[in-house]
């Protein structure tokens, strides 16, 4: 039932909502399984051949750069996110893996990997990074984000949890690229699942931007650092849906509800 609302909710988009492509593109995924890699790779090429350039979250949101920007990031500590690495390279194209600090394959149990993949609707038999993984992929040129430590509700969390989700997690990624992590994306992605107190705390840590996984949102007129709002890339529509998914201005919809126009 959900689905068939937000399928009637996308359609309503796409025909009196739709628009010509934005400036600043921003997408993100979770797995990078061999299908789902197929579509970001297509995806990818076909922004890089309208001219899109590949960024950071601060250069996305800075005033001066590439009049067409694209940020591609990923969020959740897929093992498959490092064999997609060459491929990556192929295309030309960075992107920012934001990272759950205390769930690496070899330095946490099994049984929390487990649970993580739980708390994220993931099958629980998913394989998270090695720490060697993480380094690599930061030594290849990507961004590496925090995406807290074990991956909470955050507005849930008492406050007196918030450094060790947050603070800590930024710390320990920090001694394992050994470089600053200055991009957070919170868990969940809607607006329900983060706040303005939380918010003031991460700029207080020297977070310089928050990206949402509210999609339908790249048409605000001026781009927010502490709520960049990406659209996520879907495995089991094409090219040209995904396409469309990007060109919708559901701001309306944003603005009442916090949530993303597509399932
Ligand atoms: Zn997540």
């Amino acid at each position: 039932m959900k689905r068939l609302i937000l399928n009637l909710l996308r359609q309503i988009h796409v025909v009196f909502r739709r628009r010509a492509l934005p400036d600043r593109v921003a997408i993100y995924g979770h797995e990078l399984g061999p299908e789902y890699r197929r579509h970001f790779k297509e995806c990818i090429e076909h922004l890089l051949s309208l001219g899109y350039e590949t960024v950071n979250p601060r250069q996305y949101v800075a005033s001066e750069g590439p009049k067409k920007r694209l940020f591609i990031s990923f969020d959740d500590n897929f093992r498959d996110w490092h064999d997609t690495l060459d491929m990556f390279d192929e295309l030309g194209a960075t992107c920012t893996f934001y990272v759950t600090s205390g769930v690496f394959a070899n330095r946490s149990t099994i049984a929390e990997q487990r649970a993580f993949m739980e708390r994220i609707r993931q099958p629980s038999d998913r394989e998270t990074l090695t720490v060697g993984q993480l380094q690599e992929i930061a030594k290849r040129g990507h961004t590496i984000g925090c995406h807290t430590h074990t991956h909470p509700l955050l507005p849930d969390l008492p406050r007196d949890k918030w450094d060790r989700e947050i603070a800590h997690s930024k710390e320990v990624l920090e001694r394992l690229i050994g470089a600053e992590i200055q991009d957070f994306s919170f868990p969940f992605g809607m607006r329900r699942d983060f706040n303005s107190e939380l918010e003031a705390y991460c700029r207080s840590l020297g977070f310089k931007t928050i990206a949402t996984g509210i999609s339908g949102q790249l048409y605000q007129k001026t781009c927010q650092p502490m709520r960049i709002h990406r659209t996520g890339l879907k495995s089991y529509i094409s090219l040209s849906e995904n396409i469309k998914n990007l060109q919708l201005d559901a701001r309306i919809y944003g603005a009442l509800f916090g949530r993303s126009v597509i399932g």
